[in-house]
């Protein structure tokens, strides 16, 4: 069965247009590296004409009622969900990922999408007792401004929806800059709410250069909040910026996930798990499993276990019958993991399966296990951002906190163990903004979703997620 691919325009001020230059950007499927369409390049005088339109959308969006903004975004979400099976083959096309991983990520931006329509219409002030008769004191909630939203490849809906949800919700406009890699996935998921009756300049949608853009975005006295998702590096960077310019931003980074199994664990419960979830979407995760840190006892049954599970993953083109796991979704990070795994092994560690590119057509890696590999090894220090795990081994428990916490990063965490007592002594001494105990259970809408130390901050699910949106004022009048 052939799919066609769109080709992707930029949204400003409601309506889709190519780039004022002309220009446009190739986008690549990962699976046969072939041209597969283009996507419009913003430069300068498109980002002008989203910037007036964005602070037209806040206008207009800002004295919507919650309950209006509500309806429409539910009105997104049935769209999105009519639309699912042509908008998971685009984004198989463009990202990799088996077609149903795509699905579920795109019923689960529909299901985003209701969550945050639902908090719209919860977002409540106070009133605060007066010290004085005939003074009434309120402290209100608004929404903060228009928003500039930069989001990675890796889920292309996923990332877009998280930000766009909460800017829509709260009454905040939007200029969403979307990956050049995965462009049509984001197109369609805002094509959705265009359709739903958003009126013109509250969504906008630009691609480019990403710095180009960042640097110029930022700073801009129009926009008010920053929501990034992609690497350490670059958010420390753009987070400078923000600061620079005194805007509020939310960081969701990198992250080197620890996986602690203890000796009275469910070993071939966690083995099962955590192989699903280090494979899902390549391991291209912020939160994927990554360093397995196993009890003395039970290592050699894990390792066993989950080297298996590495090699019962079947490896393709995400359109084919069959597919659990598809191409990396750029060509960068092959040579990338190969280096990481042959100083792996330079280092002492043992190869256990996989560590080769597949073929030479399709950015394909093998499902890749070491195990043993010195603290001192790169793969130990740096996010692997693909299908790799490392399986090292711990004989007490604060040991393993101490190489759990050891790394700058912060952002998940994951135990299997049958003590009670443990699972507590995790939960209070792991330094991560989200651990999963006994089953893998994050990332849900409902649920907080962010890290902590150089894995960023702000919450891009529950509650948490709406207030970095909103702008508490205080107003007190007396009676005249
Ligand atoms: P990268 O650091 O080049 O880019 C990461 C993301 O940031 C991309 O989407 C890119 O377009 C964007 N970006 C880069 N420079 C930018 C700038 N100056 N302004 C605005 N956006 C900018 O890395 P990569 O090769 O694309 O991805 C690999 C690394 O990125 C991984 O190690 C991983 O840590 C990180 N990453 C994280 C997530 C996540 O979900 N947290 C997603 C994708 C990538």
């Amino acid at each position: 069965m052939t799919h066609s691919y769109p080709e992707t325009l930029l949204l400003i001020d409601g309506e889709w247009r190519p780039a004022a230059s002309g220009k446009t950007i190739p986008v690549v499927n990962p699976a046969t590296e072939e041209v597969i369409g283009k996507v419009a390049w913003a430069e300068k005088a498109d980002l002008d004409a989203a910037l007036e339109a964005v602070a037209k959308g806040f206008r207009v969006w800002s004295q919507t009622s919650a309950y209006e903004r509500a309806k429409t975004m539910r009105k997104a979400a049935g769209l999105l969900r009519e639309r699912a099976d042509e908008i998971a083959a685009v984004m198989t096309l463009e990202q990799g990922k088996p077609v149903a991983e795509a699905m579920m990520e795109t019923m689960a931006g529909a299901d985003i999408i209701e969550w945050f329509a639902g908090e719209a219409q919860r977002v409540y002030g106070q009133i605060i007792a007066p010290r004085a008769g005939g003074v009434t004191q309120l402290a209100m909630k608004q929404p903060v401004g228009p928003v500039a939203a930069f989001t990675p490849w890796n889920f292309p809906i996923n990332q877009v929806v998280r930000k766009l949800s909460a800017a829509l919700a709260t009454g905040c406009s939007i200029i969403v800059k979307a990956p050049e890699e995965t462009p049509a996935a984001p197109a369609a998921l805002i094509r959705a709410f265009v359709d739903a009756g958003v009126p013109a300049g509250v969504v906008n949608l630009v691609y480019g250069v990403p710095a180009e853009i960042s640097e110029y975005l930022i700073p801009h006295p129009v926009i008010r909040k920053i929501s990034f998702t992609g690497s350490t590096p670059v958010g420390k960077h753009l987070a400078a910026l923000a600061g620079q310019h005194m805007k509020r931003a939310t960081m969701e980074l990198g992250g080197h996930a620890p996986v602690i199994v203890t000796e009275d664990a469910d070993v071939s419960k966690a083995v099962k798990l955590l192989a699903a979830s280090k494979f899902r979407n390549a391991g291209q995760v912020c939160i994927s499993p990554t360093r397995f840190l196993i009890q003395d006892g039970v290592k050699k049954d894990f390792l066993k276990g989950f080297t298996e599970a590495a090699k019962a993953v079947k490896v393709g083109n995400g359109l084919d019958e069959g597919t659990t796991m598809g191409p990396l979704a750029n060509e960068r990070r092959v040579p990338f993991l190969e280096e990481l795994i042959q100083d792996a092994v330079d280092s002492g560690a043992s190869l256990e399966t996989g560590g080769r590119r597949i073929g030479n057509k399709g950015y394909f890696m093998e499902p890749t296990v070491i195990a043993d590999a010195p603290l001192s090894s790169r793969v130990m220090n740096e996010e692997p951002f693909g299908p790799l795990a490392v399986v090292n081994s711990f004989s007490d428990l604060d040991e393993v906190i101490e190489e759990a916490n050891r790394l700058p990063y912060g952002l998940a965490s994951y135990a299997f163990t049958g003590s009670q007592k443990t699972a507590h002594e995790l939960t209070m001494r792991i330094e991560s903004g989200m651990t999963t105990i006994n089953h893998i259970g994050l990332a849900l809408p409902e649920v907080p979703f962010g890290g902590m130390k150089d894995s960023g901050y702000g919450s891009e699910g529950g509650s948490e997620a709406v207030e970095p949106y909103l702008v508490t004022r205080f107003v007190t009048t007396a009676a005249a």
